[in-house]
């Protein structure tokens, strides 16, 4: 077994993480049992997002449907953190205070109409039907006066801040750029070129590599924050998901290929679709997170301890089968 402490620096970020292994733990070891989501009923009477209940939400937005009943649905969130208003200044009043209103839209994309499937348990075609829904939200969105970014993401399970099993992502376009966004463009303007684009063709052949096809490069990153922390790269340099529209089905199959093992853990999880801004040139990419640990006070630091290496978490990714 790999045993180790190592610190590793982001790609490109002035970031530092601390792989420490040394407490022994296998993939298997993280495997939580104590949310029965298969129990679930295929429909929940109380639940605002099933079909029938769609009075309990705010004015629907959008539908996908398949003779006559709706495969994904979106409207806008009931816990709004944005709302849209004539003013979307963000300004400076001295040094030290700068405010503006939460402008922007909020919104909700209901990805089945089942109370008891997860993202995980869909298939590739309805993936890429729902990657498309994405696409359509941010692009719409991102037309708006005023919206300086379109934040896409998706919290699964208590860990992951979700607080309806029912299972959503949610958008949010709003007057800022993000600040981890503003951070890697900064990183980003200090290569010569796309430092992504170059990092992709070691990646592939390395030890954290878990698929590679056509068109996309699944890996766990290097200096992974996280436990199983683990992203998709399009091989082709593209700012925005929406060039990548015509292989949606292929971004599918390694979404698909990330939540079936998710699923083995039976873990909360993040993802975030990052855009580049559209000012900006970022390469676009899928960060998925585990959340398996719990930061601490030393993660306020900005340091995070990682127990289960990259080249490791790809393995599992890769479908390796654990010994003890
Ligand atoms: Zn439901
Ligand atoms: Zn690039």
């Amino acid at each position: 077994m790999w045993v180790k402490m190592e610190i590793r620096k982001d790609y490109v970020l002035d970031r530092y993480v601390i792989i420490a292994t040394n407490r022994g733990k296998r993939p298997s070891d993280f495997k939580k049992s104590n949310e029965d989501l298969a129990a679930l009923p295929e429909f929940d009477q109380k639940c605002p997002f099933c079909p029938g209940n769609e009075d309990k939400t705010p004015k629907e937005i959008g539908r996908v449907s398949n003779e006559g009943h709706w495969q994904i649905r979106w409207f806008e969130n009931k816990f709004n953190a944005v709302e849209l208003t004539s003013d979307y200044v963000v300004r400076t009043d001295n040094e030290f205070y700068t405010f503006g209103n939460a402008f922007g839209k909020h919104e909700v994309i209901v990805e089945t109409p089942k109370h008891n499937l997860q993202l995980w348990d869909l298939d590739e075609n309805q993936l890429s039907e729902l990657i498309g829904v994405y696409n359509f939200r941010i692009e719409e969105l991102s037309r708006i006066p005023g919206v300086k970014y379109v934040a896409l993401f998706k919290n699964h399970g208590s860990e992951a801040g979700t607080s309806l099993v029912h299972s959503h992502s949610q958008v949010i376009a709003y007057n800022i750029v993000p600040f981890w966004v503003r951070e890697k463009i900064k990183a980003v303007g200090k290569f010569e070129g796309c430092p992504y684009c170059k990092l992709l063709h070691r990646e592939r052949n390395s030890e954290r590599h878990v698929l590679e096809t056509d068109n996309f490069l699944t890996f766990t990153p290097y200096a992974s924050q996280y436990p199983f922390e683990v992203v998709i790269f399009p091989k082709k340099h593209v700012r925005f998901l929406n060039e990548l529209r015509n292989v949606f089905l292929e971004l599918a199959q390694h979404l698909k290929l990330v939540l079936n093992k998710l699923k083995e853990l039976n873990c909360s999880y993040n993802i975030t679709w990052i855009n580049s801004p559209y000012d900006n040139d970022l390469h676009f990419h899928i960060r998925i997170i585990p959340r398996i640990t719990k930061p601490g006070g030393f993660e306020f630091f900005g340091t995070h301890i990682n127990v289960m290496s990259p080249e490791e978490a790809a393995n599992f990714y890769r479908g390796g089968v654990y010994h003890d």
